[in-house]
């Protein structure tokens, strides 16, 4: 049974996880020389919804990578405008704690090799072939390709190539396996119909901040800092976090430890930002012409049915960004645990599982893939964290910190540790 995962994000991580748990063989193709995609320099988690999705994936058996970012975190429970108890992973341990747990695990991972060709037989792929012309062969194939990207939809709908973490004049361009089997994408729009969203959020050099500000940063986790007026730089409309879209983020800095200083909001012009108190030797991180705009994503993303299964093409999966406008790390362990999970149950013929609606996950997935059927749907973005759809978990009462209920709630449904049964 050969599982091939294309794409080391997140989802790609959990898709690998869920499969080899299974018994699987599983190969994960990435194109860079890191995992965790745009994961290396994100970090919040479990604000807000996600920390009931991170808990109701936990007890159908798919915690392990939730387990390590609790052990690279380097604030846990904290408060900032909008978001409660977030814990927030120290981006320079997470890479290597991921990927020793992945090979552990006995998970092949072929780093600089960018798949950019499909070989099929008739409907279903057989092979992968990477841009050294080595072919992967495989049973069932999880695109996890993410949809941020390549440089030029950074110039045709944002403000150019920012140099972000996505490297693609180094590791050439993200290409969607869905796309090369020919699959019809679609794309997501922003309120003004303009295509695809902007990343929300850049890292600053700790060090290059005030001493007050580190010293803040590092007991607390989180440091507002008030913009005088004429130096505001209001992005909020063009972001792809429509959950950090709210007023406290434009009228100010606010910043969160994940080892860098993790600046919310998607680019900011370092003239201005060098006359805010605290800012003078400021220094980017990601991406390093952070003054001029960030990744833009949610371009290519796939029609797919709610066990995560590709329409249209026998044997692909799909997980994270690519399985439509689900936004965040926790979010990609999700799809990517089910989207694993199933690949398996599919190749031994086996009935698959989708999750159900009485859990946030499962209503998220499922009420995701209803919405972008409409103009207006493809104009948001969805988060357990946040915005409409953190607002239609409470509605339908999905909201819950307290572990005991979400436990009765998973057992209720009898799929306590279902994704570790084979
Ligand atoms: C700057 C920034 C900050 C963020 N901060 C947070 C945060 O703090 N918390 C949070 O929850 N979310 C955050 N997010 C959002 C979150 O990172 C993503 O929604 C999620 O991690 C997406 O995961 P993914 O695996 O779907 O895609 P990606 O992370 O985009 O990973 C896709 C991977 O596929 C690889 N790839 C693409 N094409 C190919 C190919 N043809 N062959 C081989 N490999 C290929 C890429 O190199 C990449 O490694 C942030 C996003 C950005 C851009």
């Amino acid at each position: 049974m050969k599982v091939i995962v294309v794409g080391g994000g997140w989802a790609g991580c959990a898709s690998a996880v869920s499969a080899r748990k299974l018994g699987a063989q599983v190969t994960i193709l990435e194109r860079t020389d890191m995992i965790l995609g745009t994961g290396l320099v994100g970090g919040i988690m479990r604000n807000n919804g996600r920390y009931t999705a991170e808990l109701e994936l936990s007890y159908l058996g798919g915690g392990e990578l939730f387990n390590i970012c609790k052990q690279c975190c380097k604030h846990d429970n904290i408060n900032f405008p909008g978001h409660a108890h977030a814990r927030l992973y120290n981006v320079g341990k997470i890479h290597g704690a991921v990927k020793n747990f992945l090979e552990n695990m006995g998970i092949k991972i072929e780093f600089m090799s960018r798949a950019v060709k499909v070989h099929m037989e008739n409907n279903r792929i057989i092979g992968v072939e990477d841009d050294k012309k080595f072919i992967y062969e495989g049973d069932v194939f999880i695109d996890c390709t993410g949809t941020a990207g390549p440089m030029e939809n950074c110039s045709k709908y944002g403000n150019g190539c920012a140099m972000c973490i996505i490297r693609c004049p180094s590791f050439g361009g993200r290409k969607s396996i869905a796309s090369l089997a020919g699959v019809k994408e679609y794309i997501a729009k922003r309120k003004n119909g303009q295509v695809g969203a902007m990343s929300g959020s850049c890292k600053l050099l700790k060090e290059s901040l005030s001493t007050e500000i580190q010293e803040k940063l590092n007991k607390d986790g989180v440091c507002i800092v008030p913009i005088p007026q004429e130096l505001v730089d209001d992005h909020l409309g063009v972001k792809a976090c429509q959950q950090y879209a709210l007023k406290e983020f434009k009228n100010n800095l606010i910043i969160l430890d994940t080892g860098h200083a993790k600046l919310m909001a998607p680019y900011y012009n370092i003239e201005k930002l060098r006359k805010i108190p605290g800012f003078k030797n400021v220094k980017y991180e990601d991406p390093y012409a952070g003054s001029k705009g960030n990744s833009i994503r949610f371009i290519g993303m796939c029609p797919r049915d709610n066990y995560l299964k590709v329409l249209d093409v026998e044997n692909l999966f799909c997980a994270g960004e690519k399985a439509g406008p689900l936004v965040g790390h926790t979010e990609a362990i999700v799809t990517g645990t089910l989207a694993g999970y199933n690949s398996v149950k599919y190749i031994c013929g086996c009935s698959m599982l989708s999750f159900p609606r009485k859990l946030s996950i499962g209503d998220g997935i499922a009420f995701v893939n209803e919405e972008v059927k409409s103009e207006e749907g493809l104009s948001k973005k969805f988060t357990f964290s946040g915005s409409v759809y953190f607002e239609r978990m409470k509605k339908l009462g999905l909201y819950s910190v307290d572990k005991n209920e979400i436990k009765d709630r998973v057992e209720g449904l009898s799929l306590l540790n279902i994704l570790n049964s084979k």
